[in-house]
């Protein structure tokens, strides 16, 4: 049997088409919907998801504004500038892109940003939310991880999910929102605690790797049939490669294919998603601020 191979790209297609939309009807109201791109030091990776980012912002008619700071800034600075952000009104979303300069205390950073404003979904208040189901921002790649399994009709009520990493980005929220009562998996978590993660990866129906390690999902891992989600992104030298590096998953793609009911490739599964739940968030924040304003002024009795 061979896989489905799951279209992240055409999903995230339409999720951006409906940020498109939802930013057109803001501006209708006269809002612009901005997102504040705050980027400290020169790291290649970040420097091209931050242009990936941009161009998408401005596709779907968002504005985009730029702070980059040297990478020996101080965090006070950053913080400062954080603050400046948190209380400038055409100013809807802000996001950090991580990771920062060690110097530089990541926790602090998050905690700097208005929930309101946190379309990272990073906050400590937007994960309690999370957590507790409330209403608020989710993180952009686990939210779109379960958008993906909905839109291509992936059976997840009942179903064994096992998450393989346990990062605050991507497999705790991940782990959590597939356990949640609306979407109802029974979740397991593996790490480098576990002694053999394939004890646990054979028995999932959906099986989602966030390890940040390339090959490490092997074809004797999988069930036959199951789901398989690569969420890693990882840079594997290659010299026939133009940059001298490919991209690769955490999964041995074609093996696994083989075995496997669906999957995502990398790239082209789920790194498009994250970009358009991250539109969707922004979005959601200046809708937000907007009815917040409107029903201070009265409108809404
Ligand atoms: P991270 O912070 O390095 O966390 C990796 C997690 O995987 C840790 O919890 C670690 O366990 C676990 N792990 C490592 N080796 C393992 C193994 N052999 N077996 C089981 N678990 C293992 O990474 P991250 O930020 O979560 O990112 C994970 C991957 O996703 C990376 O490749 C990253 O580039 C990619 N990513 C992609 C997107 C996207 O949009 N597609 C977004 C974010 C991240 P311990 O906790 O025990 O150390």
């Amino acid at each position: 049997m061979s896989a489905i191979i799951i279209d992240g790209r055409a999903v995230a297609a339409r999720k951006r088409e409906e940020a498109g939309a939802r930013a057109g009807a803001l501006r209708g109201r006269g809002v612009i919907p901005c997102l504040a791109v705050i980027l400290v030091g020169e790291d290649p990776a970040s420097l091209s998801y931050v242009a990936g980012k941009e161009k998408a912002l401005a596709e779907a008619g968002i504005a985009s504004r730029d702070f980059r700071l040297p990478r020996e800034s101080k965090e006070e600075e950053l913080l400062a500038v954080i603050r400046t952000l948190n209380a400038d009104e055409t100013v809807h979303g802000i996001l950090v892109q991580l990771p920062l300069p060690s110097h530089i205390r990541e926790d602090a950073v998050i905690s700097a940003v208005d929930p309101a404003k946190d379309v990272d979904g990073f906050h400590p208040v937007s994960v309690g939310n999370m957590v507790l189901g409330r209403k608020g921002f989710l993180p952009c790649t686990p939210h779109g991880v379960l958008v993906l399994l909905r839109e291509q009709g992936i059976p997840v009520n009942g179903a064994h999910a096992v998450v393989l990493g346990r990062s605050n980005i991507v497999g705790k929220p991940l782990a959590n929102l597939l356990s949640r009562k609306d979407v109802n998996a029974t979740v397991t978590i593996c790490h480098t605690g576990t002694g053999n993660p394939k004890i646990y990866t054979r028995e999932a129906d959906i099986l989602i790797a966030a390890a940040g390690r390339p090959g490490l999902v092997t074809a004797d891992m999988v069930k036959e049939g199951a789901a398989v989600i690569d969420v890693g992104v990882n840079r594997v030298e290659d010299s026939a490669a133009r940059k001298g590096y490919r991209l690769s998953g955490d999964v041995d793609y074609g093996p696994v294919s083989e075995k496997a009911g669906w999957i995502t490739p990398v790239p082209g599964g789920v790194g498009p998603m994250t970009i358009a739940m991250l539109l969707l968030n922004v979005i959601e924040a200046a809708e937000n601020a907007e009815n917040a304003k409107d029903a201070a002024a009265g409108l809404y009795g």
